[in-house]
């Protein structure tokens, strides 16, 4: 019985000094396999939520530039700099225009992306938050995502519908990397490119959780 107690007791210290490493581990920044570029359609993410952008402008703008793993988890929150608007100023007319907040606030957006993507994106090329944004507008300039599906005859449609792969196929054509889509209620809201992270190009994503869309896909449009 003492015997008992004994390894009851270690296997208890055991487990709670897992859990403490657990609790206080913290993302390192840089410590991540690849970037995923992630580019929301306007009207399908206005679709599902109120927007203060109204669905007229039929574009892709960003969502963010994340650290991610291949195994699907990511770093996030990791310590550095917090954000300021004012290291971004000369940036700021075109992140207006690429990386908008649908829902409030552009800056609190900036902020949030930052804090929780940003912080663990200081690696290699890019090296504070200036670099962070400037390579979400060099990134977003590079991979047109409207113009890679129309270049295969993808365009925003009421009607038309395409298979997953007929959208994926017609990004990875055009760019050269497997893309990671996702649709809510039928219709392609978000594309994801992958981004190595040293140079900073496009690379074939892996089979990513919660990157797929099943059935006919809608491509909306707001005519
Ligand atoms: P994530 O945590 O996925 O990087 O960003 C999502 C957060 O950003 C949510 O809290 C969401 O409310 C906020 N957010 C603000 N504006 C937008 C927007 O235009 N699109 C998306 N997807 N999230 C936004």
């Amino acid at each position: 019985m003492k015997l008992f107690v004994a390894l009851l007791s270690v296997l208890l210290l055991a487990s709670t000094a897992k859990s403490t490493v657990t609790i206080y581990e913290s993302s390192k920044p840089g410590d991540f396999d690849f970037y995923l570029f992630v580019q929301q359609w306007i009207y399908s993410y206005c679709d599902s939520q109120t927007c203060i952008q109204n669905k007229e402008r039929e574009a892709f703008t960003i969502h963010g530039l994340w650290p991610e793993n291949s195994d699907g988890s990511y770093p996030s929150f990791c310590s550095g700099p917090s954000f300021n608007v004012n290291d971004i100023t000369d940036l700021e007319d075109q992140l207006n225009f690429d990386w908008p907040s649908l829902t409030g606030p552009n800056t609190d957006f900036w902020t949030h992306e930052f804090s929780k993507h940003g912080t663990c994106s200081i690696t290699g090329p890019i090296t504070d938050i200036h670099d962070y944004f400037a390579t979400g507008i060099k990134l977003y300039t590079e991979f047109n995502i409207t113009a890679a599906l129309e270049a295969e005859n993808i365009y925003p449609s009421g009607s038309n519908t395409y298979k997953p792969a007929d959208i994926t196929n017609a990004i990875s054509t055009h760019f050269g990397g497997k893309p990671g889509i996702q649709c809510s209620s039928g219709q392609l809201s978000t594309v994801a490119v992958c981004i190595d992270k040293n140079s900073l190009s496009v690379m074939d994503c892996p089979e990513l959780q919660g990157w797929s869309c099943s059935g006919s896909v809608k491509f909306p449009s707001t005519a």
